[in-house]
């Protein structure tokens, strides 16, 4: 189990689902955890209080990661609360569908703006805070490197740009010792996308093992690459996805 004592995280859109359980997870292997939440303030202070009763210093922010003001502003508190960083999961990201033709541009703007200008810029804020043996973990999608149903389209494209972010910067910070990866969840039980929702057919007909992931099972492998034992995996991604893209 990583040892993250000592480490401070901020967790982009912990307030419910895979984001949530990445911050209890790094809490559990002792890190101090902020999250940033868009509007489930009360979740998010559930969140909170899991944290805190691992001993642990937790902190909500609400910061929409489709407003740039607010991501700065996100980030700035985190470390203030925390006393620095040394860990950002950018995990906060929607989904929506809708073939090329039709969906609409509010859409395609929505998922440009969460999915890749709130990663891109939740880094560039938080660059300059972490120091040699700093993190840097995206949550992409196995829908970055195939696309198996129409109508995905643009959010499987949000998460592809995630790859040669993280290739990129992974170039740009290695030579001040911080590591840059990306965990890429196929279908994982949350609200975005229940076990029992009405595409999880479909999604199971493409999965090796025949059943959904847990957040858990993403928050395990983010706490891996968060820590100590990860230190020379950097521009990488991870797929948990039950071998959805086998
Ligand atoms: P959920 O919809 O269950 O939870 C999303 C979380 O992100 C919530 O905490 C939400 O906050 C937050 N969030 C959403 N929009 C914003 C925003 N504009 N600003 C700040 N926070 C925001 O999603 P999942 O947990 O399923 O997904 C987490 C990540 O994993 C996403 O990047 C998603 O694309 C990716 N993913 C998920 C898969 C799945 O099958 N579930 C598969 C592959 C990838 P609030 O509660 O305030 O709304």
């Amino acid at each position: 189990m990583s040892d993250l004592s000592g480490k401070r995280a901020l967790v982009t859109g912990g307030s419910r689902g895979i984001g949530a359980a990445i911050a209890q997870s790094l809490a559990k292997a002792g890190a101090e955890v902020a999250i940033t939440y868009a509007g489930s303030a009360d979740k998010a202070e559930a969140v909170v209080k899991a944290i805190k009763a691992s001993g642990r210093k937790g902190v909500a922010i609400k910061a929409d990661s489709a407003d740039a003001a607010q991501i700065e502003r996100g980030v700035k508190s985190a470390v203030e609360a925390l006393g620095g960083l040394d860990i950002l999961v950018n995990n906060a990201g929607i989904a929506r569908a809708g073939e090329v033709e039709t969906i609409s541009i509010e859409d395609i703007d929505a998922l440009l703006a969460v999915n890749v200008r709130g990663v891109v810029l939740a880094s560039r804020a938080a660059i300059p805070h972490l120091g040699k043996g700093g993190r840097i973990v995206s949550i992409g999608s196995n829908l970055a490197e195939r696309v198996p149903f129409p109508g995905l389209t643009i959010y499987s494209m949000t998460k592809s740009a995630l790859l040669s972010f993280t290739r990129g910067l992974a170039r740009e910070l290695g030579p001040r010792g911080i590591t840059v990866n990306m965990v890429n969840p196929g279908s994982t039980d949350t609200d975005m996308n229940p076990a029992d929702g009405e595409m999880a057919a479909a999604q199971l007909a493409h999965n090796a093992l025949g059943h959904f992931g847990t957040p858990d099972d993403i928050a395990n492998m983010v706490t891996y690459l968060a820590g100590p034992q990860a230190k020379q995996i950097t521009g990488a991604a991870f797929l948990v996805d039950g071998g959805f893209n086998a």
